[in-house]
């Protein structure tokens, strides 16, 4: 059996896009399945538009998530070739330079190569797709090359991918229209024609194609947001491909054991940032606490500041509520934000949940509060501080204790439940704010 061979061809003359990070995990992952090679090829030959900075950070990129190739090259290295088999298709009579006015300067003639077109209908296999035939008339003498120098898009992909190889084919659907031109150069080449998979297009919310006006498309800006490598590929594997079954959490070793062009869709794949949130809290949630406070810092350096005791405390509860890093971050400067830093109470509020002779009650169950947490034993969890208290809420009314201990804990209207916090906190700190809100209700009188 013959060596599968897939490509990555970006071109970079854009950021790293979901696209093509989505296109490129396909090849990615049906090679690796077939024990196969994969050629990456940065097709820059459009010197205007390319950048070395895309390139670097669709390398970048690429790498972040894990994919990996067997073979680099940049299409611009490999003029000299695409100029030799312009040159034999014409020396062959496959190809013929014609003459023309240019199409930037009218008083000049330019030497453009065109492919001599038998005119034939062309049907090709798609796997994705089935057989789907262009009548490729109307394509005329198409322009393969504005110079023996230069030549174009169609020529150069079709040379590349046969000096390399190339069996699979696995690109975005807007290929498909491509695909007739690209096969009469390879028949007139005498290529062996690849197979080819054309993906289904990513949709956004409104079922229109993924831009940038349907919200971030860079896979670097959701990098920087704080969200996992792992999760944005497990997230664009689904994205037109069906595992079958209720699973959804793949790792890629996982996804490259299970792949199979057999499961892609043919119709669109309708971007979801909810379902990616969801994808990616679950992967958060996989970390040890150490790795996702690393995972934290890694997009805000300021939280060394913070006391890493407490941090690593706190873990638990940001995995349970964050969907990404930055959420994180902003809820330990937000309603996590009393762990680390002391209240500052305010009288009225400890006692607005209280009827009649409110401060009174609201003082005398804080120093009972107070004398419960001394009787536990040190570093006690959430459930057993809750067996010692909720007995006494239930008598006293919930309201009337648990709010004026909440809050006296954390000086804030919205925060984790009060046995969360002691238990974060530990028995002293805990006491300690607790006196504190006392001496402001004995103070104010
Ligand atoms: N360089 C092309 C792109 O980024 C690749 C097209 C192809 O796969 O043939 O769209």
């Amino acid at each position: 059996m013959t060596t599968v061979i897939t490509r990555i061809p970006p071109s970079p003359t854009g950021r790293f896009h979901i696209g093509t990070a989505r296109t490129a995990l396909f090849n990615y992952l049906f090679a690796r399945h077939n024990n196969g090679r994969i050629v990456f090829r940065s097709e820059d030959t459009d010197k205007t538009r390319s950048k070395k900075e895309y390139e670097d950070e669709i390398i970048n990129g690429l790498h972040w998530l894990g994919i990996t190739w067997d073979e680099f090259s940049r299409q611009s290295e490999h003029t000299s070739r695409h100029r030799a088999l312009l040159e034999k298709l014409i020396n062959e009579g496959k190809a013929y330079i014609s003459k023309e006015q240019s199409k930037n300067d009218s008083s000049k003639t330019v030497e453009i190569v065109r492919l001599k077109n038998p005119g034939k209908e062309i049907t090709f296999n798609d796997i994705v797709r089935g057989d789907i035939t262009f009548d490729t008339t109307e394509l005329g003498d198409f322009v393969i090359a504005r110079s023996l120098d230069d030549a174009l898009y169609h020529f150069a992909v079709v040379v590349d991918d046969m000096d390399a190889g190339v069996t699979h084919v696995i690109r975005g659907e807007d290929g498909i229209s491509n695909t007739p031109r690209q096969i009469l150069i390879q028949e007139a080449l005498g290529a062996k024609r690849p197979a080819y998979a054309h993906l289904p297009l990513i949709l956004d919310e409104k079922r229109a194609k993924l831009s940038k006006r349907s919200g971030a498309t860079s896979v670097m800006d959701y990098r920087d947001e704080g969200f996992l490598p792992e999760a944005i590929v497990n997230y664009l594997a689904l994205l037109g491909w069906n595992p079958g079954g209720d699973r959804e959490d793949f790792s890629l070793t996982e996804l490259v054991d299970v792949f199979s062009l057999d499961n892609v869709q043919k119709g669109g794949a309708s971007w979801n940032r909810d379902k990616l949130l969801s994808v990616n809290q679950r992967w958060m949630r996989k970390l040890s606490d150490t790795e996702y406070l690393v995972n934290i810092k890694n997009i805000s350096p300021n939280i060394n500041s913070f006391d890493e005791t407490l941090l690593t405390k706190t873990v638990p509860l940001l995995k349970e509520r964050a969907r990404t890093f930055s959420e994180a971050l902003d809820m330990l400067s937000g309603e996590l934000a009393c762990i680390f830093t002391p209240p500052k109470p305010e009288h009225d509020i400890l006692i607005s949940k209280e009827p009649d002779n409110a401060r009174g009650a609201t003082q005398r169950h804080l120093e009972t509060l107070i004398s419960k947490i001394d009787s536990l034993p040190n570093e006690a969890p959430a459930d057993i501080i809750k067996t010692t208290i909720m007995p006494y809420a239930d008598k006293e009314g919930r309201g009337e204790v648990l709010w004026p201990l909440r809050y006296a804990l954390s000086g804030q209207k919205r925060s984790p439940d009060p046995f969360t916090l002691i238990e974060i906190l530990g028995k002293d700190e805990s006491v300690k704010r607790i006196n504190t809100s006392l001496a402001i209700l004995v103070n104010n009188e």
